[in-house]
């Protein structure tokens, strides 16, 4: 049991907050981090301790944790109109001036924007979109929707149906309906001998067997993230993108991007999509639309797409779904400078500046004899820890090694991620080269601590 001292704020959160994906055993023992306050990439705990977070919040809080710019946004806009719905076609005119503004950043030539207040709650809107639409174009029976091992999308029940991980026994999910591919990890999923290109080809071939066998007017879209985030950042294998898009068209499946980490330059471009060149039909975005300062989720539809929901929703007089918060002018305002801020105040070209710094680093860390792989690309990457690095066998998971990385690197003041048996890292988009460097200091000196102490 820990020792916080009765009526700390560590007390105080433990008899009052139920925490999501938090392990209790490690929350009983260490406690919880009670956060006052941010600057740049770190923020403060209840006792003044600072710490680096090197996961951007939830790979949401790209410009920092004290953005005068932002915070001025949010404050002026609630002093002018903090509030409203875009439902009955009402909307406030700063989510319109957002709309236009995602239209002109996405790849589409034109399109239309929904907008929800999470990156789950946008997945499962598209999901209720497809299924509208194929419902009215004649094909009710286009339900079913393809993601992939490792992939995640959300925690709706639809969403955690479409997420790849093992979140989903608790709660006997997935639904029926719910497919899950190949992940295109190549270190991990190739065969002895198999060069890259045809790992991909395999998977293209495997996942168009998968649709012929349900029946592909049975298939009602595909989501995709560019580089799989939870699943421990595996961007895709050479020409995986490439060899799977002919086969969706070819069978008239919508592709979804789920840009919802990758959107707005994590990746080094504007978006995963174009950099792996997904040509996708719609793209969701979440996190970093708002710098992590407002909760929202958007939809941007391609034309194609908008325009033929745009007709379903007529035959059927509404689309017949929205949430309340769902365009908050609050929220759109911070967007629109979160997206002014990434776009011309440099942090786009910063993220560009420092990724070889980053994927040094994490070279670095691959050094070490239990680093099986470290893996990367613009400012998200990871170092996969194994037993042996020459089998890749796993290492023993009651060890909980990521874990100890983590917990002994938040006592040195660095907050990171472990995820299955890889340690995951997504700063925000203003770090520094020096505080790259710091970064990778303390981890490779926790990984050295940790593996010494379990021998
Ligand atoms: N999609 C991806 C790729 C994500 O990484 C996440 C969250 O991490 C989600 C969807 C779900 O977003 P939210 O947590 O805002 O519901």
């Amino acid at each position: 049991m820990n020792e916080h001292a009765k009526n700390s704020w560590e007390q105080r959160d433990m008899q009052s907050v139920f925490h999501g994906f938090t392990d209790l055993e490690t929350l009983n023992r260490n406690g919880p981090v009670v956060l006052t306050h941010g600057e740049g990439i770190h923020v403060f705990d209840v006792h003044g301790k600072s710490y680096m977070d090197a996961n951007s919040g939830l790979w949401n809080n790209v410009a920092g944790f004290n953005h005068q710019g932002l915070i001025d946004a949010i404050c002026d806009q609630a002093r002018r109109f903090p509030g409203y719905h875009a439902f009955f076609g009402r909307i406030a005119d700063t989510t319109v001036a957002l709309s236009e503004k995602l239209i002109r950043l996405s790849p589409f030539e034109g399109g239309k924007v929904y907008y929800t207040n999470s990156g789950s709650e946008a997945n499962d809107t598209v999901v209720k979109m497809l299924w509208m639409l194929h419902r009215r174009n004649g094909q009710p029976q286009r339900r079913k929707i393809i993601t992939r091992v490792n992939a995640y999308h959300g925690v709706t029940v639809a969403t955690a149906s479409m997420t790849g991980k093992a979140y989903n026994a608790e709660f006997g999910l997935p639904l029926p309906g719910f497919l899950h591919a190949d992940c295109p990890h190549y270190w991990r999923y190739a065969r002895p001998g198999e060069s890259e290109r045809e790992f991909s080809e395999r998977l293209a071939r495997n996942l168009e067997e998968m649709i012929i066998k349900e029946g592909p007017d049975t298939i009602a879209g595909m989501f995709c993230e560019p580089v799989q985030g939870a699943g421990g950042v595996i961007p895709p294998s050479e020409g995986y993108f490439q060899a799977i898009r002919p086969i969706l068209r070819k069978y008239g499946i919508p592709l979804i991007a789920d840009e919802v980490i990758t959107g707005f330059g994590r990746t080094g471009e504007m978006w995963g999509s174009v950099k792996y060149d997904l040509q996708p039909d719609a793209i969701v975005a979440s996190k970093c639309i708002t710098a992590g300062y407002f909760p929202m989720g958007a939809i941007i539809l391609g034309q194609e797409l908008a325009d033929a929901l745009t007709r379903a929703s007529a035959a059927a007089e509404e689309f017949p779904h929205g949430f309340t918060a769902g365009g908050n002018p609050l929220g759109s305002a911070v967007a629109l400078k979160a997206l002014e801020v990434i776009e011309t105040e440099g942090l786009l070209e910063n993220v560009r500046r420092v990724s070889p710094r980053f994927l040094d680093g994490l070279n670095r860390l691959a050094r070490h004899k239990h680093a099986g792989e470290a893996r990367g690309v613009g400012l998200m990457g990871a170092v996969e820890l194994v037993a042996d690095k020459a089998t890749k066998a796993p290492l023993d998971g009651r060890l909980q090694i990521p874990e100890r990385i983590a917990n002994k690197a938040l006592e040195k003041g660095l907050i990171c991620r472990p995820l299955g048996q890889a340690i995951v890292l997504g700063p925000p988009f203003i770090i520094t080269e020096a505080q790259i460097d710091t970064m990778f200091d303390i981890l490779e000196e926790t990984m050295a601590d940790v593996f010494a102490d379990v021998g």
